[in-house]
């Protein structure tokens, strides 16, 4: 039992060591990452939930770190939100991933719209307008064929500003989502008074899917609503044919997750997307 307790002090302590290590690591790099070209795209399509043709892709954010390799954004995110970083960074998303939509039309892939996802900085600075209409012109991009994705627990931080700076972007024609729902404690009332198009089911629900008794009634209670109010509703983290087909006959619009795609370089969703019919 004593060598026990010493190995897990042991496991601890480097454990420890490497998380500061890691953070160190990070901090620096993140400085210097967008300059150093190191943060990549990857792509994941949200499919028709009747005929499974690409209805939209959306994009997420990887680092390419040269000591820690592919780091994902859960890892770097919120240091980057703490630092401030998150605005240019942000900005080097938005850019690129228009950039890429109009560089598909232009080699005949057909991808309808490019969902983009904005963190809680993100979205309470108000630069970001102005930001995105640039995005939107650098790449002669429609706004309808951006849509931004920004949880409902950024939304809920401060519902009442959250509602004007929602109108603003909508103002520009944008498409805007409400990311994780169903996880934030959205007061109705609030949600109601959101310019929103689209709703996105939180992962956690679908995993449930089609055992869980409680995650059932949820998801139908947001279908019924969505139904009522004209939003179009996205089921992420699809992973299983059960899920899907409960989807489907439930009326859920959209449908992403590993079941179809997992998110890939733009060269690989390129390849995926010709091949995949109705493309
Ligand atoms: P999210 O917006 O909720 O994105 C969905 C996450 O679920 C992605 O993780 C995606 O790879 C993963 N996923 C997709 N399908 C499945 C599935 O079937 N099963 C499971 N288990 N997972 C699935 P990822 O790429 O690691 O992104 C994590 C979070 O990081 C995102 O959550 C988003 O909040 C944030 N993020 C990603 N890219 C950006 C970005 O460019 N800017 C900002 N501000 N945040 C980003
Ligand atoms: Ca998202
Ligand atoms: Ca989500
Ligand atoms: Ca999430």
């Amino acid at each position: 039992a004593k060598e026990a307790g010493k190995n897990t002090y042991q496991f601890f302590a480097a454990d420890m060591n490497s998380q500061t290590f890691e953070r160190l690591l990070m901090e620096n790099g993140l400085r210097m990452a967008l300059e150093r070209d190191e943060f990549e795209l990857h792509y994941q399509p949200l499919l028709d939930a009747q005929t499974h043709a690409i209805a939209a892709v959306e994009v997420l954010i990887r680092w390419r770190h040269p000591q820690l390799g592919l780091v994902p954004p859960n890892r770097f995110i919120p240091l980057a939100e703490e630092t401030g970083l998150i605005r240019n960074i942000g900005h080097w998303v938005l850019a690129s991933a228009c950039r890429q939509l109009t560089a598909w039309d232009r080699a005949g892939l057909r991808v309808p719209r490019v969902a983009v996802n904005l963190s809680t900085r993100q979205f309470e600075h108000a630069a970001l307008v102005q930001q995105v209409r640039e995005a939107l012109m650098s790449a002669e991009l429609s706004a309808d064929r951006l849509e931004l994705e920004i949880t409902e627990s950024t939304l809920m931080k401060n519902p009442v500003e959250a509602v004007a700076f929602l109108y603003e972007l909508k103002g520009l024609g944008v498409k805007l989502a409400i990311d994780d729902f169903g996880t934030g404690y959205s007061s109705l009332s609030y949600l109601m008074r959101f310019p929103l198009d689209t709703l996105k089911i939180d992962r956690s629900f679908v995993d449930g899917l089609p055992e869980d008794d409680d995650s059932l009634t949820i998801i139908e209670a947001i279908l019924a609503m969505a139904r009522k109010r004209g939003f179009e509703v996205v089921a992420e983290g699809v992973e299983t044919e059960a899920q899907s087909g409960f989807l489907s006959r439930k009326g859920c619009s959209l449908l992403q997750g590993f079941l179809f795609c997992k998110p890939m370089p733009a060269a690989d969703f390129e390849r995926f997307a010709r091949g995949w019919h109705g493309n």
